[in-house]
């Protein structure tokens, strides 16, 4: 598929082109920027070009090289990901690459590591991988993938070249959703709801019912001083497995509650529900500033809750009451 199917990190891609130009490439990289921008197909194009037996500066997509890069079996290429059913990168994951990495290359002239969430590494398995980085094998490169370089520890970050991805423009997402057939409207509104994240729109755009999920759920956000307690309970319910089936509802939760303080703010093109306005403007009287935070502030709190498994049932109901008990103040 070659660099150019990154879309919208032109810069990033440059710099890489740069290294492999001018035969510098560095032993440690760290590639950061939000989820869905497409830093893992980064990493793997730059191995691929890395690899190519053509020796561009991009990949041919068809000598050996690159096809066992894209077949995921290339021997000098090795992908470290945390495992499902733990919560982090283990100290033993990152021995084993310690282990592996000082073996000469089999196929190639160097050897590459890519460090998925590298920021989910434990901090034994960090501070084990900063020996690895402060005297790397001279054939090695290990590239740290993260959303936020901050999680990581500062001398790990101070090691590596940083690559930073940028978000997307809503107009070069509505293009991607295009060419992926999206009728026109839904393009448009769901290039401003991914927020710059190309990857997450096309995930919104996947998922078949993801309009009328949202629709149920802002039909009910925007009406909840009306709700019952049994309704309460009964949408806690459904929302609940909205979740368990990786369903954005935290996400577009919070969006919603931000366009309304967008609209508060008088900066109505900083809103995201574009399909919304009528029904956004009409609450934005009702609240105050101060109300839309706190309320904000709860959804996190839920949202943490049950990413950590704490109270998981119960966090839901809890913050559904919160929220209609702050529409009456
Ligand atoms: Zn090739």
């Amino acid at each position: 598929m070659s660099f150019s199917s990154v879309s919208g990190q032109d810069k990033a891609v440059e710099i890489l082109k740069d290294e492999i130009k001018n035969g510098r490439i560095s032993h440690a990289y760290l590639f950061s920027g939000q989820g869905g921008l497409g830093k893992k197909k980064l990493a793997l194009e730059f191995a691929k070009a890395v690899f190519c037996s053509n020796k561009k500066l991009d990949s041919c997509d068809s000598c050996i090289s690159c096809r066992k890069v894209d077949h995921s079996n290339h021997p000098d290429l090795k992908t470290i990901v945390k495992a499902e059913d733990k919560s982090a990168i283990s100290i033993d994951q990152i021995r084993e690459l310690k282990k592996e990495i000082t073996y000469k290359p089999y196929e190639s002239d160097r050897k590459i590591y890519i460090i998925e969430d590298a920021d989910l590494m434990t901090k034994e398995a960090a501070n084990s991988l900063l020996k690895t980085l402060e005297e790397p094998p001279e054939f090695a490169t290990i590239i740290l993938l993260v959303e936020d370089e901050g999680k990581l520890l500062p001398t790990i970050v101070s090691r590596c070249q940083k690559v930073k991805l940028t978000d997307v423009s809503a107009e070069l997402i509505k293009d991607i959703l295009l060419k992926k057939d999206l009728p026109q409207d839904k393009a448009e509104i769901l290039s401003y709801l991914a927020e710059g994240s190309p990857g997450r729109a096309v995930k919104f755009a996947e998922n078949e019912s993801f309009f009328e999920k949202r629709k149920s759920i802002y039909n009910f956000i925007a009406a909840i001083d009306k709700k019952t307690t049994v309704e309460i309970f009964s949408a806690a319910d459904q929302f609940n497995k909205l979740i368990n089936n990786d369903f954005p509802f935290f996400y577009l939760l919070s969006n919603w509650y931000r366009d309304i303080i967008m609209f508060k703010q008088n900066y109505e093109q900083g809103v995201k529900n574009i399909d919304y306005l009528d029904l956004i403007k009409k609450s934005t009287d009702k609240y105050t500033e101060k109300n839309i935070m706190d309320k904000l502030e709860y959804i996190e709190l839920a949202k943490k809750y049950i990413d950590s498994n704490v109270r998981k049932d119960l966090a839901l109901e809890v913050l559904l009451f919160k929220l209609r008990q702050l529409e009456q103040k």
